[in-house]
């Protein structure tokens, strides 16, 4: 075989393929099918390739995915798995405020809610804290063996917790600071279920559990905060009624508030960044959606601190159609993360993510991170039942702009102001659809598989990370290509009778 000299210091220039520059400034809109990335120099291993990328100005995840606010996508357990495998989960708003920051936060310390949490998760082990928070003086635990031998139906309930809970005297706490493993091995020696972490006042700063520690041990690049416990973002809309929501969703330990609207630059969202940024300077704001620099630079300039691009690229939406107003997903993400990126504030590229392909692309575009509705819906993570049509198992899935979602009646309620408002404006006008999506199995099986799919990519393109990729494209290293209908359709599977597309 011949020996392949590589040509590091070549005399001969190559021209080959278009830069992102060229790309976006020859044509008109684009989407992800509309282009493909060339391929670069390989001098790695796939495995080495490193994922981490900016969430938000503040915040940083392992792995660059974000599960919608939709509520067929997720709720806690989508939100609990989204950041076990290193993304994040944003917990929808099409429900009561209370509901949705019970889907954010623990449950709180009464007998009442020692059952409840037992009979609904089978595990139960709950701080008591003088104020009933985290950060509250710690004065001792429920666990099973205080309640085992006491029936529900009994006065148990209405007692008041000090008198069966183990007090903080006989309670096996760590210091602030711990490490996990001192954590682990304390949990190890002391054979108990549950740790709490308590500062040198005697408050609360953590509960780290025996299952906490397994699943660290299955899931090591899972998305943190400082407490360690696991990320989570909310959702919310711009109007008055939003800022109690945030309040309790702050109260709930949100990580991050993301305020949703199909066009973001708005006086209304302005006014609602001034307001979080004011009375919440710790808490990190998701504006949006934009899809143009003039957009991004309003909700840039009233501060926020990661910026959602799309409108109208959704698999359920109907925007472009009915409204006439919008942008082709690729352009959008690559126009807006241009803008964006002189002020530090990362973009998350939202909406028309139907394959990895489709992510690599967002992000070589100037994405950070990629939001997926259809993608992780039809999941077991997913909220809702499934059914069978046609002897195929399905999950429901639906637009949040779809008149079902609007207006949704059941006990989680509804809260659906976002694309039907005003008192006048009584007719609603959809701008998604409802529709059903195939049962995909457990999105912890999923995940992997989007993110070893994702530094195959970067190990083809030739980038050892997402930053590297990112820096590849502004200096005009990453080459582009446009695509023909007919090179789509090569690039698809053809001319055969019939085939299976399994993924992994
Ligand atoms: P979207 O449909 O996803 O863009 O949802 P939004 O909630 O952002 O906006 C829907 C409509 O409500 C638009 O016409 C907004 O301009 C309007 N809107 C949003 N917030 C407010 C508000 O606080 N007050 C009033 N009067 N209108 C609002
Ligand atoms: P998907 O990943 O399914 O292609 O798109 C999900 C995204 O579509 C969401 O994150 C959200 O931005 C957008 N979306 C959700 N519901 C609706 C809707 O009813 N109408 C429109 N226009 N967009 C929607």
């Amino acid at each position: 075989m011949a020996d392949y000299v590589v040509p590091v210091n070549s005399e001969y220039a190559v021209d080959d393929g278009l830069t992102g520059q060229q790309l976006f400034s020859k044509c008109g809109g684009l989407t992800y099918n509309d282009f493909i990335i060339l391929p670069g120099f390989i001098d790695f291993v796939a495995d080495d390739v490193d994922l981490t990328s900016a969430l938000t100005k503040r915040i940083s995840l392992k792995a660059p995915l974000v599960s919608s606010p939709m509520d067929t996508v997720t709720e806690s357990e989508m939100a609990i798995a989204m950041a076990l495998c290193g993304g994040i989960g944003m917990i929808h708003h099409n429900c009561t405020a209370e509901y949705q920051a019970s889907e954010v936060h623990k449950p709180g310390a009464h007998c009442r809610h020692v059952f409840a949490v037992k009979k609904e998760h089978g595990f139960c082990g709950i701080p008591v804290t003088e104020s009933g928070k985290l950060g509250g003086r710690l004065r001792g635990m429920v666990t099973s063996r205080d309640i085992d031998f006491m029936e529900e139906s009994r006065h148990i309930h209405t007692l008041a917790i000090e008198k069966v809970m183990t007090k903080l005297e006989d309670l096996i706490t760590a210091p602030a600071g711990v490490t996990l493993q001192e954590a682990n091995k304390i949990l190890e020696e002391s054979k108990k279920g549950k740790l709490p972490i308590v500062n040198e006042k005697g408050e609360l700063v953590a509960l780290i559990a025996r299952t906490d520690l397994k699943k660290s041990r299955n899931y090591p690049s899972a998305s943190k905060d400082e407490n360690k416990q696991l990320l989570v973002g909310a959702a919310i809309g711009t109007r008055e009624e939003d800022k109690k929501r945030l309040q309790l969703l702050h109260q709930a330990g949100v990580d991050v508030v993301l305020i949703d609207s199909s066009q973001g630059n708005s006086i209304y969202q302005i006014n609602m960044i001034h307001y979080i940024k004011k009375n919440y300077p710790g808490l990190d704001v998701i504006g949006g959606n934009v899809v143009t620099a003039s957009q991004a630079k309003n909700l840039i300039d009233a501060g926020v601190d990661g910026l959602r691009v799309g409108m109208g690229s959704g698999s359920i939406c109907i925007t472009q159609e009915v409204m006439a107003v919008g942008r082709p997903q690729g352009t959008a993400v690559y126009k807006v993360s241009e803008y964006a990126r002189n002020f530090g504030v990362p973009v998350i590229a939202d909406g028309g993510i139907q394959s990895v392909g489709h992510i690599i692309k967002a992000l070589a575009l100037g994405a950070s991170t990629a939001m997926m509705g259809s993608l992780v819906a039809g999941t077991s993570e997913a909220p809702g039942d499934y059914f069978f049509s046609d002897g195929v198992r399905l999950k429901k899935y639906r637009g949040m702009g779809s008149l079902e979602a609007m207006s949704r009646k059941d006990a989680k309620g509804s809260a659906m102001d976002r694309y039907f408002h005003t008192e006048v404006d009584k007719l609603k006008v959809a701008q998604g659809v409802s529709g059903s999506i195939v049962d995909k199995g457990s999105v912890l099986r999923f995940l992997p598989y989007l993110q070893s799919g994702l530094r195959h990519s970067c190990q083809d393109i030739g980038a050892r990370s997402l930053f590297a990729l990112r820096s590849m494209m502004y200096s005009g290293e990453l080459k582009f290509e446009r695509r023909s209908p007919s090179a789509q359709a090569e690039g698809n599977v053809h001319g055969l009778f019939s085939y299976e597309k399994r993924l992994f």
